[in-house]
């Protein structure tokens, strides 16, 4: 396995991505952090992706403290480069001194009792699970290799021209959610299985999945502020209300075809939206969730109709996930 220091080397000395560019963590209050995460990626890229013919592929943190990552093609090498910012905000936000788990009176009454079961704060697996769902994400773009048509793929929504709508790129952003929320499930399920055999109950995974969905909820928020009113055909990526529904239904999908019971997706996205309307109040946050439950409400017909036109246009674009690695997702 290539160290931190290692790929940086490189990267540098074929000048692929400038030394400026690069955050070295090394000696940061953070350190175990983002070595622990850049190991899980760099790992996974070296070692768990050889079917999908994206060597070199390397993984780098960029000295940026937006909540941003990206991938791209750079002179041989296929990159993923998350901000630093990235690691910092959700874990200040997720678990750093801010545990809701134990501080929001409503929110402890329902999930204390699991988070006693589970032994480590449950902002933990929020942290994991958004951060964990962007490097999926970002994974997927290398797999989908756009990089004719974008040299780098933003997961922010940018203003100019990378910012315009095109179907292609929803269906690009689309089939990198679809992957993620493929993947990500299986890390939740491993906290579930770590409880005792009698707590590893459906309603212990039902809780666990909405924690995790309402990270990845959140980890949009960061990103995007959230405040746009809901929108189909416009802007790189699709409205963060319509990717977290597509998104928690891939989940609950996986989730029941690794345990032998029914799940309630509603339920559970319902919760994870509960759960997020506490954190943005705990956190002096604007309540997005609470604008996102009341638009979905009203507009559960569209939002459904559009996410359909999505997994129908993408069923004809060829370079994506879905159509050329189907046993992936
Ligand atoms: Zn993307």
């Amino acid at each position: 396995m290539l160290s931190y220091e290692e790929v940086c080397t490189e990267l540098i000395s074929k000048r692929v991505v400038p030394y400026a560019d690069i955050f070295d963590f090394k000696d940061t209050p953070l350190e175990d952090l983002f070595e622990m995460f850049f190991t899980f990626c760099q790992t996974n890229l070296s070692e768990h992706c050889a079917e999908f013919d994206i060597q070199p592929a390397r993984f780098v943190y960029t000295n940026d403290f937006d909540v941003n990552a990206r991938a791209g093609y750079v002179d041989g090498y296929y990159i993923i480069k998350v901000n630093m910012g990235t690691i910092i905000e959700t874990f200040k936000s997720f678990f750093a001194n801010k545990n809701i788990f134990k501080q929001h009176k409503q929110t402890n009454e329902k999930y204390g009792s699991l988070e006693k079961l589970i032994e480590f704060p449950l902002g933990v697996v929020m942290y994991q699970a958004a951060i964990q769902f962007t490097y999926y994400h970002e994974r997927a773009h290398l797999i989908q290799k756009p990089f004719q048509e974008f040299t780098s793929l933003e997961e922010h929504n940018q203003t100019g021209p990378s910012s315009h709508y095109s179907a292609f790129k929803h269906a690009l952003e689309f089939d990198a959610d679809v992957h993620a929320a493929n993947l990500v499930p299986v890390h939740i399920i491993d906290f579930w299985k770590k409880l005792a055999k009698q707590d590893q109950t459906s309603e212990n995974l039902s809780k666990l999945l909405s924690i995790g969905v309402s990270g990845i909820l959140n980890y949009f928020m960061f990103m995007e502020k959230n405040n746009q009113n809901l929108y189909y055909r416009e802007s790189s990526h699709p409205h963060p209300l319509i990717r977290s529904v597509y998104i928690t239904d891939v989940i609950i999908h996986v989730a029941e075809i690794n345990v032998d019971f029914k799940l309630d997706s509603s339920a559970i996205l319902r919760e994870a939206f509960n759960i997020t309307e506490s954190f943005c109040e705990h956190n002096g946050f604007p309540n997005f969730a609470a604008k996102f439950k009341s638009m979905f409400q009203q507009n559960f017909d569209g939002i459904k109709e559009y996410i359909d036109n999505m997994a129908s246009e993408a069923d004809h674009v060829s370079q994506l996930v879905r159509n050329r690695f189907p046993d992936s997702i």
